[in-house]
């Protein structure tokens, strides 16, 4: 399995995390907020799938972008795949013919923008040769977590979430996981924050990965821009021997 944190930034040496969007395997994406800012509309035509995690503007603010970039190159067009709430926001406050026209109806001259696909939390669906599990995790709107896997990895992201259970239970039963992509958004000092907004900070990604029993690689992600250096100082002396900071358009092969 190849996956990367797809870049936020047009200044390739950038490696400040304003969106998030996961590239697998080429054919596959996890969260549209960078993808249709990447590359060229011919390379964004490759991914035949996207999932999204939660209606977050970091996590969808490309999708309009995406869709309008590959309308007319992917045959079949692509499909778009979210829990229940998710696909409803989108719907509603995004696809409305106010903020952007709405993809989810339109078809010129018979060709569609996109399909829809409903996630159903635990249960697992089949993509190009990958096992992929939304799971619930806790963080301020609905939101899926996700177990990719391949007959020879396991890949956890949980997306955005405060300290939550089930997913760590998930990924204490693949075998094969080699690594988990888990937020740390706030600096320590801003934990009351981290509460409110439910994500994470170094002290409670400590915590988290405490859960996990599997000697899986940790790659900290979605660390706030203006606070990177703070938090990378505190995941790095929190003494995890097993920790990264996840590169942004670094190809990770597991
Ligand atoms: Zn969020
Ligand atoms: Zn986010």
């Amino acid at each position: 399995m190849r996956i990367s944190l797809v870049p936020s930034s047009t200044s390739s040496e950038n490696q400040l995390q304003f969106l998030t969007s996961y590239l697998i395997n080429d054919t596959i994406a996890l969260d549209a907020g960078s993808i249709g800012f990447y590359r060229t509309p011919r390379e964004q035509a490759r991914v035949k799938h996207v999932l999204i995690s939660h209606t977050h503007m970091d996590h969808v603010a490309s999708l309009p972008i995406f869709l309008e970039n590959i309308f007319n190159l992917s045959s079949p067009c692509v499909t778009i795949h979210g829990s229940e709430a998710v696909l409803e926001t989108l719907q509603r406050d995004l696809f409305n013919n106010r903020l952007w026209p709405d993809f989810i109806s339109l078809a010129p001259n018979g060709v569609r923008f996109l399909n829809l696909s409903t996630l159903r939390p635990g249960v697992p669906i089949e993509l190009d040769g990958l096992k992929i599990t939304p799971i619930p995790v806790d963080h301020v709107v609905p939101t899926l977590g996700f177990l990719i896997e391949d007959d020879k990895a396991a890949v956890l992201i949980p997306s955005d979430t405060g300290p939550t259970e089930e997913i760590w239970q998930r990924a204490n039963q693949a075998a094969n996981l080699k690594a988990v992509f888990l937020e740390s958004c706030f600096p320590n000092s801003m934990a009351g924050l981290a509460e409110i907004s439910k994500h994470l900070t170094p002290e409670k990604f400590f915590r988290e990965v405490k859960k996990l029993k599997l000697p899986a690689a940790l790659l900290a992600v979605h660390i706030k821009p203006l606070f990177r250096d703070q938090i990378v100082q505190e995941l790095q002396s929190l003494g995890l021997k097993n920790l990264g900071i996840a590169r942004m358009g670094f190809e990770y092969v597991l």
